[in-house]
C-alpha cells in the first residue's frame, strides 16, 4: 500500500496502476465499517484508494471537531492489511487551495431536514470536500455507508448534477455483536455506554414493527431517555427526500432514522424497513 500525501503525486500513481479506480472517503479512526467499503471496492476489482481527511468544513460544532478521534498510524496499518491500494492522507492546503467554493448542488428539502436542520452548514461541506476529492481522485466507483443514510441521498444529488459518469455504490451498516452501529465516536463512549446504545438499534427494530407509528415513536423515545439517551430526531421518513412518514404505508422505500446524545457524544444510526 502507498501512503501519499500530495495530489499531484496520487494523479501520477493512479495513472501508472491504469485500472478503474474505486474511491472510499473516511474522516479516519478506522473500524470494520470502513473496511467493508474497502472490500467492497476490491470485490468490484477497482483499484482501491481511500483517503483520510478530517474535513473542518463539515463540523457546525468546534468541540465536535476538536475531539474527532484521530489515529493515522492505526489506520494505516488496518488498510496495508485489508490489502488498499492507496492511503491518500491530504493536507488542507491540498483539499482547499483557496478559499472553498459553494457547491452549488441544489439539495431541495432535503438540505433543511434532520441532519441538515440540527446539524446547519454540515452537508454543504460534505459538498465541498467529495467535489475536491472526487476531482483530485478521479474514481470510476465511489463507496459509501448507508449508517450515513442522509448523506448517501446527499451524495446522490451531488454525483447526478456534477459526476454523472461516477458510479456511487451503497453499503449496508456493519454492526457490533450488540447492533450497535459501529462508528469512530464510539470510541468516545466508556464500556458502560457502549453497552447501553444498542438499545438504539432495538428501539429501530422494534418501531419498523410497529403498527401505529406515532405512539411507537414517542414510547421508544421515552425508553431511550430511561436510559440517558437524549434523542434529538426519531423519525420514519420517505426516501430519497428524507420527509417525514406518520404511516408505514405512505412509502415504499422507506427509513426510521434516530440522532441522539450518550455521554455527550452524537450517535446516529437508521433502519431501512
Ligand atoms: P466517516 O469516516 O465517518 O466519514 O465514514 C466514512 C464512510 O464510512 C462513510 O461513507 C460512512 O457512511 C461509512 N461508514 C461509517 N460507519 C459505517 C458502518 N458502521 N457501516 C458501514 N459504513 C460505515
Amino acid at each position: 500500500m502507498k501512503v501519499i500525501q500530495s495530489a499531484s503525486e496520487l494523479a501520477q500513481f493512479c495513472l501508472e496502476a491504469n485500472r478503474e479506480i474505486g474511491f472510499v472517503p473516511t474522516m479516519g479512526a478506522l473500524h470494520e465499517g470502513h473496511l467493508e467499503l474497502l472490500r467492497a471496492a476490491q470485490a468490484a476489482g477497482d483499484f482501491a484508494v481511500v483517503s483520510v481527511f478530517v474535513n473542518p468544513l463539515q463540523f457546525n460544532n468546534a468541540q465536535d471537531l476538536a475531539k474527532y478521534p484521530r489515529s493515522l498510524e492505526a489506520d494505516s496499518s488496518m488498510l496495508e492489511k485489508a490489502g488498499a491500494d492507496v492511503l491518500f492522507v491530504p493536507s488542507a492546503e491540498e483539499v482547499y487551495p483557496s478559499s472553498p467554493m459553494a457547491s452549488g448542488v441544489e439539495l431541495g428539502e432535503l438540505a433543511n431536514r434532520l441532519e441538515g436542520s440540527f446539524r446547519p452548514g454540515h452537508f454543504e461541506g460534505v459538498l465541498q470536500v467529495l467535489t475536491r476529492l472526487f476531482s483530485l481522485v478521479q474514481p470510476t466507483r465511489a463507496y459509501f455507508g448507508q449508517k450515513d443514510l442522509q448523506q448517501c441521498m446527499v451524495v446522490r444529488k451531488l454525483i447526478e448534477q456534477k459526476f454523472s459518469a461516477l458510479q456511487m455504490v451503497t453499503v449496508p451498516t456493519v454492526r457490533a455483536q450488540s447492533g450497535l452501529a459501529l462508528s469512530s465516536r464510539n470510541q468516545r463512549l466508556s464500556p458502560q455506554g457502549l453497552d447501553t446504545a444498542s438499545a438504539i438499534y432495538q428501539q429501530l427494530k422494534s418501531l419498523s414493527q410497529a403498527l401505529e407509528l406515532g405512539p411507537a415513536l414517542e414510547a421508544s423515545t421515552e425508553q431511550l431517555a430511561l436510559l440517558g439517551i437524549e434523542t434529538e430526531y426519531l423519525q420514519a421518513v420517505a426516501l430519497p427526500d428524507m420527509n417525514p412518514i406518520d404511516h408505514a404505508e405512505e412509502s415504499e422505500e422507506k427509513a426510521l432514522v434516530f440522532a441522539g446524545y450518550l455521554e455527550g457524544v452524537r450517535l446516529i444510526d437508521n433502519l431501512l424497513f
